[in-house]
């Protein structure tokens, strides 16, 4: 199974991922999850993402290209991409690797939530540093509060998790991110899901979607 998700920062991507992984033995590929470790590694490429990513920008597309066709290659029984492509450039650069290696894509899942829902969401969001499974203060509270449910140890409010910059985050997503949707429309089947429900309610939709599709 290849599936790419695609929505605003706080649709609820990396959520869904985690499940859809877990029913269909799919890596996750979060270009933001990946980032963030170079980061915590110090690496080149992590110290080149982090001005970007602290602001809300996004990173140059040549990084990011390099860095998620190496990850696809490295999950050849399947993946779930999670914040990747987040440009048109982007999506092409992700097609030539596919059509060089003669894979496609089965479908796209895009997650719908107005504007007017994400800032709680992201701005409640703790995350877990060392597994990456993220949790909600109020909407998915761990069982201990501020303490990842798999003993990895305390949670983490992401930097970019702060009012302002949501919504410069929000802003490049209309901007960039959105026409991404267009660019797939004639190529893969693509599943809209409303996103602006309860989780477990999106969850529902997304594999009721995937199995229609399978039929
Ligand atoms: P994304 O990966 O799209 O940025 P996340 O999956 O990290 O989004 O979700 C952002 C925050 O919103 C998290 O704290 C998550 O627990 C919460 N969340 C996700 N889906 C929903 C939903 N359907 N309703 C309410 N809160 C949600
Ligand atoms: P995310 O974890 O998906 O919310 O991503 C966090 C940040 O990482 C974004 O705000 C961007 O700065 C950067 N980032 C993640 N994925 C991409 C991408 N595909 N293209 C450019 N920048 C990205």
């Amino acid at each position: 199974m290849r599936l790419i998700l695609l929505g605003p920062p706080g649709a609820g991507k990396g959520t869904q991922c985690k499940r859809i992984i877990e029913k269909y033995q799919a890596a996750h590929l979060s270009s933001g999850d990946i980032l963030r470790a170079e980061r915590a590694a110090g690496s080149e490429l992590g110290q080149k993402a982090q001005s970007y990513m602290d602001s809300g920008g996004l990173v140059p597309d040549d990084l990011i290209i390099d860095m998620m066709i190496k990850a696809v290659k490295q999950a050849p029984s399947g993946y779930v991409l999670d914040g990747f492509p987040r440009t048109v450039p982007q999506a092409e650069g992700l097609d030539q690797a596919l059509n060089r290696a003669g894979e496609k894509i089965d479908a796209i899942v895009e997650l719908q939530v107005p504007d007017s829902a994400i800032l709680s969401r992201m701005t409640g969001r703790r995350s877990c540093p060392k597994c990456g499974q993220v949790y909600h203060v109020e909407n998915l509270k761990p069982k201990v509060e501020g303490q990842c449910d798999n003993s990895c140890g305390p949670l983490v409010q992401r930097k970019d998790d702060t009012p302002d910059v949501v919504e410069h985050r929000l802003k490049t997503y209309h901007e960039q991110t959105a026409a991404v949707v267009g660019y797939y429309k004639d190529k893969y089947p693509i599943l809209t899901i409303n996103a602006d429900q309860p989780i477990d309610a999106v969850t529902a939709d997304v594999f009721a979607g995937l199995e229609s599709l399978a039929r």
